[in-house]
């Protein structure tokens, strides 16, 4: 018996996403930026706006 298929922890549908930079509930019918990052696949980062994105951004790449 193998059970090799490992669920990922994505985001529920219906679930409110939360801004990645600072927390902020998002509406998911309503466009919102995100920021994929390579590296063990890709990672998923919603923002609420752009300017969280812009700062998140360029603290990350200090
Ligand atoms: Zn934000």
């Amino acid at each position: 018996m193998s059970n090799e298929c490992s669920e990922d922890t994505t985001t529920p549908e219906g679930q409110p996403r939360r801004c990645t930079s600072c927390g902020a509930a998002i509406d998911t019918r309503e466009w919102y930026p995100v920021v994929a990052v390579p590296g063990d696949g890709y990672r998923i980062y919603a923002f609420c706006d752009e300017a969280c994105r812009g700062r998140w951004q360029r603290e990350r790449g200090k």
